[in-house]
């Protein structure tokens, strides 16, 4: 496994500078496996296994990179610093904010859409589940204003629904009704506020949307909005 100075690592982490790591190294702050590293420009092996093995200032190491992050996104938080409104990241500790590489949402929910929101370090990860050519399926609980009329599901499912100000029709989208009112529409895009706008065409309207899973990954039950998970190896793997 590739090595790096401890100092390095932490402040990638958003534990402070390099300086301040070797203080705290000094203080004998920074231990692995119960050990103090009285100097901070040690290197060690950056594994997986590091935040059981790590305690910096009394605690567990955050996790090293290549963490996925399945958060239950709440109502009102937005995944954009463009927008207005407290982000997403605001939920996680505020350390992370620092790290590098970077922890970004992959895909994006409205402000005022709720559910299952990944976020990754992993840049690779992002692009792959963000591909088009993958078609990940992501599943929507949508609440709507007037019933259905019943013809929806064999219009989305058709491949020529069109939305407005758009050139190419949205692929084949899977229409599971709940109640007169109530449904679970699967896609395979992810185009801008495609939900609500694909609704929008056939005249009716989205009250709630939640999003229920990505890929063969689903919000555990437990896990109320604002509270979020790392994955892990086999978790991951059930989004392709
Ligand atoms: N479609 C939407 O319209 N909004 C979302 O947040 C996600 C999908």
């Amino acid at each position: 496994p590739p090595t790096t100075r401890v100092d390095k690592l932490l402040s990638s982490m958003g534990y402070g500078s390099r300086s301040e790591m070797g203080q705290l190294a000094k203080a004998g702050r920074i231990l692995l496996d119960g050990t103090a590293l009285p100097d901070a420009s040690a290197r060690i092996a950056v594994t997986p296994d590091l935040p059981s093995r790590m305690k910096i200032a009394g605690q567990p190491l955050d996790p090293v990179a290549g963490l996925v992050i399945l958060l239950n996104k709440p109502l009102g938080m937005t995944c954009s610093h463009k927008e207005a409104g407290p982000l997403v990241y605001d939920i996680l500790p505020p350390r992370w904010r620092q790290r590098s590489p970077a922890i970004s949402t992959i895909g994006r929910l409205d402000k005022q859409t709720s559910g299952l929101l990944l976020l990754t370090d992993d840049g690779a990860l992002l692009h792959r589940v963000i591909s088009p050519r993958r078609h990940v399926c992501k599943t929507y609980h949508a609440r709507l204003a007037r019933p259905l009329a019943g013809t929806e599901a064999a219009l989305f499912a058709s491949g020529t629904l069109m939305l407005e100000g758009e050139a190419k029709p949205l692929a084949p989208a899977h229409l599971q009704v709940i109640s007169d009112t109530n449904a679970l529409l699967t896609v395979t895009e992810g185009r801008y506020h495609q939900v609500r706008r694909m609704f929008a065409a056939i005249g009716n309207h989205v009250e709630d949307l939640h999003r229920e899973s990505l890929g063969g990954l689903s919000l555990p039950e437990d896990l109320s909005p604002g509270q979020w998970t790392l994955l892990d190896e086999s978790q991951i793997a059930l989004i392709f």
